[in-house]
């Protein structure tokens, strides 16, 4: 048992940290051990440990009934996910992203030689203004990504008209938003395609992986040709490709963990609310809203701070010096890491919002390992260094 002290006196003065083991931000969720150790076995019984294998099959169709789309094509990462979905888009020159996300989504469009455009976000749902995004198309945009930040749903219809409008690809960055809703509808229908993670960090993980979800067949091909070196049957190239495949090991814990989602999810929504109860009051934190309408997974509790860097900062300091492994993401956002500060060093004169609400952003440990009493005393190290 680990054991924690609600802090009256923070260890940032000398006592000993409230808590004896560190608390990490996106603690792995886990499903049933003995599950996953059945499946290990059949995988190994069966000798077929990748390229399509039944469990990669079976997670697929799972996935594609659960989001109510017709296609699941499931790839070892996120971040090649979203590099096929880009190329099987036909995307280039230029693609219009938020900068306040996490890197992968800029990346994966610089590494294929296409130039992420940030846009500006909107500061209450954070995700991208439309207005923002109208402000940034040139003759070289091809496409929208849009990322549904902390699995609350973009502004999809608005984000769908300005690229009928402008002739635009748009597809979504739907990392955070797995078994989340917009309008009534799963998340994974919008837009041309959407791509998930599920890297040990989300709410749902595959120790690593990714998929990417749409309704349109000829896209849903090609994907799956791209991930496989361009193969159809033996020794028959039919386009050129690389190597995205899930393993048949880490499908084996995506079944698990997808039946163990409504355990996860809640614990995420226990913890949320507890953080809310605690943090009801405080003037100087704000809490992220979730709309239990839209299937929140409630895997980020994020606070923005009101008085921003400083306390902020301040704050991080008091939380990591009580094993509290707190998290300023996405700081400092994409447009000032060096490879895009380096490329285009005026990016921020555009982004105003997305700096501001950088600079106050603070993301808060939960998951399943977290009691309640635990939640009270992060939230104590907070509401009291506040105070002081
Ligand atoms: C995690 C994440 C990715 C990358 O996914 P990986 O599976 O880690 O490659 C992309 N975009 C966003 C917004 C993410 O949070």
């Amino acid at each position: 048992m680990k054991s924690i002290r609600i802090p009256a006196d923070l260890a940032i003065n000398g006592a000993a940290p409230a808590f004896a083991e560190p608390l990490h931000v996106g603690r792995p969720n886990l499903g049933d051990r003995e599950v996953l150790l059945r499946y290990t076995a059949e995988i190994y019984d069966r000798r077929w440990l990748t390229n399509n294998g039944p469990l990669v099959q079976e997670l697929e169709a799972r996935i594609a009934q659960r989001l109510g789309v017709r296609h699941c094509v499931a790839m070892c990462n996120g971040t090649i996910a979203l590099e096929i979905a880009i190329r099987a888009l036909g995307l280039q020159g230029e693609v219009i992203v938020p900068s306040w996300t996490f890197i992968a989504t800029a990346h994966a469009l610089h590494w294929q030689g296409i130039t992420p455009v940030f846009a500006d976000i909107d500061p209450v749902t954070h995700n991208l203004d439309p207005d923002a995004v109208r402000r940034m198309i040139t003759p070289r945009t091809s496409g929208i990504i849009g990322v549904h930040l902390w699995g609350r749903p973009a502004t999809v219809e608005a984000l769908q008209a300005i690229a009928d409008e402008h002739g635009l690809q748009l597809m979504f960055d739907a990392a955070h938003a797995f078994d989340c809703s917009h309008g009534g509808r799963k998340i994974g229908g919008f837009g041309r395609c959407e791509v998930l993670s599920f890297h040990a960090t989300k709410v749902f993980n595959t120790f690593e992986g990714g998929a990417v979800v749409t309704d349109d067949e000829e896209l849903a091909e090609a994907m799956r040709l791209m991930r496989n070196f361009g193969f159809k049957g033996y020794d028959n190239v039919i386009h050129p490709g690389t190597n995205g495949k899930m393993p048949e090991i880490n499908a084996a814990m995506g079944l698990v963990n997808l039946d163990a989602m409504p355990q996860f999810v809640d614990a995420n929504r226990r913890n949320y609310h507890a953080y809310a109860e605690a943090f009801a009051g405080i003037d100087g934190v704000r809490l992220l809203q979730y709309d239990e309408a839209n299937d929140p997974n409630y895997q980020y509790v994020v606070i923005e701070v009101v008085q921003g860097l400083a306390v902020r900062d301040d704050l991080i300091a008091a939380l990591h010096a009580e094993n509290v492994l707190a998290r300023k993401y996405f700081w400092p956002g994409c447009h000032r890491m060096k490879p895009y500060r380096d490329l285009f060093p005026h990016a921020g004169l555009m982004l105003p919002r997305t700096t501001r609400l950088a600079d106050g952003l603070i993301v808060l440990p939960t998951g399943a390992m977290m009691s309640d009493a635990d939640v009270a005393a992060v939230a104590a190290i907070i509401v009291q260094r506040l105070a002081a």
